[in-house]
């Protein structure tokens, strides 16, 4: 058994070009299970920058999410049309900082061509995205206390269907840059958000990208996963966060052996935004 559950494909601007159509057919050569296109909207980028005041120096540039949006959803609900029977496809959205514009979010939620909404944040208010950050040049701790914060805000507002790489920071401070990160301070708040998770019945997920990256390790790490799960968590994703056909399913057998040793027996996945669960 083998699902990805998180993916990229040209529609996110920092993939490929490969189509969801060069992904089916590797998901098919691979036999998977299940796949989620996922493509990024940010949602504080949704529409074009002069949209925008921005009072601070930007190295990430791109706006208008809204159009990669239309397109992530019309390229991949046409595929699964035509790999019905074939390929069991599901429509997933990776919506960044959902609570940046809920006017923007709400409307995206009512787009019945969604199956499943990975909830993430990638970037904190007045900030680039972690990826351009130079951390030699911030309060570290004080940015991984607002993150947390952050995310902890989105699990209470609970209106997606997992959360996404919940450390994701660390893949650029202790991944990239070698700064190593004393996880200490955040055990309590880190605790919070997989409670609050539980308590509003949505999941969260093994994102396996890391095990690929210099940062070797899952976001979040086994230690989390159990956590959640001596916690009373369900509802456990599993994805690659693959932005190329050649990383697609990576590291997701490595995910599901680490979910099994949390003690989970089944992992998810979303059709409609409902998780059907699947024995490992
Ligand atoms: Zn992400
Ligand atoms: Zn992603």
């Amino acid at each position: 058994m083998i699902i990805d559950c998180h993916t990229h494909t040209r529609n996110s601007f920092d993939a490929d070009n490969d189509t969801v159509i060069e992904r089916c057919e590797r998901a098919i050569q691979l036999g998977l299970d299940a796949m989620a296109v996922t493509d990024h909207c940010e949602v504080n980028r949704f529409f074009d920058k002069d949209h925008y005041k921005i009072d601070y120096e930007q190295k990430y540039d791109d706006y208008g999410f809204n159009k990669a949006f239309e397109n992530s959803m019309a390229e991949t609900t046409a595929a699964k049309e035509l790999y019905s029977g074939k390929l069991n496809l599901i429509c997933g959205l990776e919506l960044g900082q959902p609570l940046a514009d809920m006017e923007v979010t709400e409307k995206i939620l009512e787009d019945k061509r969604l199956d499943f909404i990975i909830a993430s944040m990638h970037e904190m208010p007045g900030h680039d995205d972690f990826a351009f950050l130079d951390y030699s040049q911030e309060d570290v701790p004080a940015l991984l206390e607002q993150d947390f914060n952050e995310i902890l805000k989105i699990a209470k507002w609970g209106k997606f269907d997992v959360l996404g790489h919940i450390t994701y920071a660390l893949r650029y401070i202790q991944g990239n840059q070698n700064i190593p990160v004393d996880m200490t301070p955040y055990q309590d708040i880190i605790r919070e958000i997989l409670k609050t998770v539980i308590e509003k019945g949505k999941g969260i997920e093994i994102n396996t990208s890391g095990l690929r990256q210099k940062f070797g390790d899952t976001f979040p790490s086994f230690e989390y996963i159990k956590l959640y799960r001596e916690l009373g968590g369900e509802i456990l994703t599993v994805g690659s966060d693959s932005h190329t056909t050649a990383d697609l399913a990576k590291g997701v057998r490595e995910g599901i052996e680490i979910a099994a040793q949390a003690g989970f027996t089944r992992i998810a996945y979303f059709k409609e935004r409902k998780p059907y669960f699947i024995n490992i």
